[in-house]
Formats: C-alpha cells, structure tokens, sequence
C-alpha cells in the first residue's frame, strides 16, 4: 500500500471537491485495514462474494462501492449494506435494485454506466438507453421509491492516446450536466460523476470528475 501516493490523491481530490474510491478487489482486508487506519473511507470492489466476505470482516462505517458488472441474481447480497452501485445498465437491473432495496427497508445510490469507449467489450448503456431510462424514471417515481440514480459512471478506452480519453471524459461530464439541466427535479442527489482511473485520473479530474476509482496506483498490480 502507498502511502504517500495515498496522501498526494486526496490531496488532489480535496483540491477538486472529487471523492477517492480506493479500489481494493482482490487484495487483502489487511490491505484495506491499512488505508483505513490513515483515514480513507471509501472502498470499490467488483466481485459480489469479495466484497460480502470483506464488509463482514472490516469496520461498519466502511462506505462500500460496487464498482464492477453487477448480475441481478446476485443484488440481494451487497443490498442490505452497499453504499453506492456505479455500473447500472439496464432497467431490469435498476428494478432489480428497487426490488431489493425495499425489502431492506433503505434506499439505495446508484449510477448510471455510460458507454462511451470504443472497445466493444466495455458494458454500459448507450445514449438511446440513457435517456429511455431517465425518462421512465422521472415520471413514474413510484416505481422508484428506494433507488436514487445519483449520477453517471463511465471508463474511458485503454490506449494511449490522451487525446482520445480527454474527449471521452468530456462527452460524460456534457452528458452529466446536460441531464441535471434536462431533469432539476434531480438536482438535489444527482451529483456524482465517477471517472478516472490509475491510468487517467488526471485527464479525468481536468474534465469534471468527482469521484475517482484508483486501485493499482494506491495497493500495487494485482495478478
Ligand atoms: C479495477 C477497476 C478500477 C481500478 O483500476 P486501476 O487501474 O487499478 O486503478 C476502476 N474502475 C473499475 C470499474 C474497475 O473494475
């Protein structure tokens, strides 16, 4: 665990009113221990078992983020605790996660994965699905009541052209504002804008992030 790369991104978080998601998937709860006696709150992991095994060992005030392609057989798990889902893609997902939800008796937070790198593997709702979804969303509230779609998430291409990621960040943050315009019934919680990763959180605070996933950067390569 890196200290003192820790100490420089909250800082730079700080500076930019970002949140940091320290991404620990398949490291150790040791590890996570270690961030959390510095202070960091806020932890991601994307395996459903993984992160019931590690909220189960690790303190309560942990706020756990989802972060990875959530199965909707496997929402009924992480509801009772989770603190924010990033990578909502589809209506039967959200339902699922309303469904769940309520027989918790809680609300839960969720983003909206937005797919805008090239590759075809990265999952996410393209903009007819985003707006499809919006739209169902805000006028039948009541289908709703304990999920609140908090904002966007979205990864940006693996390449090394900064140029491409900027513009792919930038397309996000447009859409993220334009939907805040388009539904102020919203604006109270949609707030959330979760892009940047070790490789790219840079380009991505410069082009409006507020929260970043970092994993490798702050815990090491994972194998
Ligand atoms: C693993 C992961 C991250 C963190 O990636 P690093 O490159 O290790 O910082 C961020 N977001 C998602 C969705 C991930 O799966």
């Amino acid at each position: 665990m890196n200290e003192v790369l820790w100490h420089d991104l909250r800082q730079e978080c700080a500076a930019r009113n970002a949140t940091l998601v320290a991404v620990s998937k398949t490291k150790p709860a040791t590890d996570i221990a270690e961030l959390y006696a510095l202070g960091q709150r806020d932890f991601g992991e994307n395996y459903v078992q993984e992160l019931v095994d590690k909220h189960a060992q690790l303190p309560k005030d942990i706020h756990w983020h989802f972060i990875g392609h959530l199965q909707r057989n496997k929402v009924k798990y992480i509801a009772p605790f989770v603190h924010l889902i990033h990578a909502v893609d589809s209506m039967e997902l959200l339902e699922e996660i309303q469904k769940q939800a309520a027989r918790c008796q809680r609300s839960i937070d969720i983003l909206l994965q937005l797919h805008v790198a090239r590759e075809e593997t990265k999952y996410g709702l393209d903009q007819a699905e985003l707006a499809a979804l919006l739209s169902i969303y805000n006028t039948a509230p009541e289908r709703f009541a304990n999920v609140r779609i908090c904002g966007l998430m979205a990864m940006a291409s693996f390449t090394e052209d900064s140029r491409q990621v900027r513009d792919e960040f930038a397309a996000v943050h447009q859409q993220f504002e334009q939907i805040k315009m388009q539904y102020p019934g919203m604006s109270g919680h949609f707030s959330v804008c979760s892009m940047g990763m070790s490789g790219d959180y840079n380009i991505a605070l410069e082009e409006g992030s507020t929260m970043l996933r970092i994993g490798s950067m702050l815990f090491g390569k994972r194998n």
